[in-house]
C-alpha cells in the first residue's frame, strides 16, 4: 500500500503591494484598512521577507518550532521546517510576491502560514 505523506501545502500568489491577505479558512483580513494587524484563529505566522523576519508567530506556533534558530533562520529553508515542525495537509503556506514600483518594479516576498484545523491559541 502506498503511504500517504501529510506535509504543508503550498501555494504562490503576486499581489499588488496594497492589497490584503485574507484567511483562506474564514476570510478574515489580516490587516485592517489603516494598516493594523489582524490575526484570526487559523493564522500561524507572517513572515516578512525584506526584514527577514517574523512579524506574527502564533503561540502554538511558536512551541511547534522552537527547536528553529530563528537567527540564522533563512527564507529558503521554509519547506524543510515546517515538516520538522511536523504540520500535516491541513497546513497553507500563501507565498506572497509583493510587485511596487519604487525607482522601477521592486518585488519582496511574504510568507503567511493558515492551519486549517486550528484551535483558538491559548
Ligand atoms: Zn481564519
Amino acid at each position: 500500500m502506498e503511504e500517504i505523506i501529510s506535509k504543508p501545502q503550498y501555494a504562490e500568489l503576486e499581489m499588488y503591494a496594497d492589497d490584503i491577505i485574507h484567511c483562506p479558512v474564514c476570510g478574515y483580513p489580516t490587516q485592517s484598512q489603516d494598516g493594523e494587524f489582524n490575526a484570526c484563529k487559523h493564522l500561524e505566522f507572517i513572515y516578512i521577507g525584506e526584514l527577514d523576519e517574523f512579524i506574527y508567530k502564533k503561540s502554538r506556533f511558536e512551541r511547534n518550532t522552537n527547536f528553529l534558530d530563528y537567527e540564522y533562520f533563512q527564507f529558503s529553508d521554509f519547506r524543510d521546517f515546517l515538516q520538522k515542525a511536523e504540520y500535516g495537509n491541513s497546513f497553507l503556506v500563501l507565498e506572497v510576491t509583493y510587485e511596487t514600483m519604487a525607482c522601477g518594479p521592486v518585488c519582496s516576498t511574504d510568507i503567511y502560514g493558515f492551519d486549517f484545523y486550528s484551535e483558538d491559541d491559548e
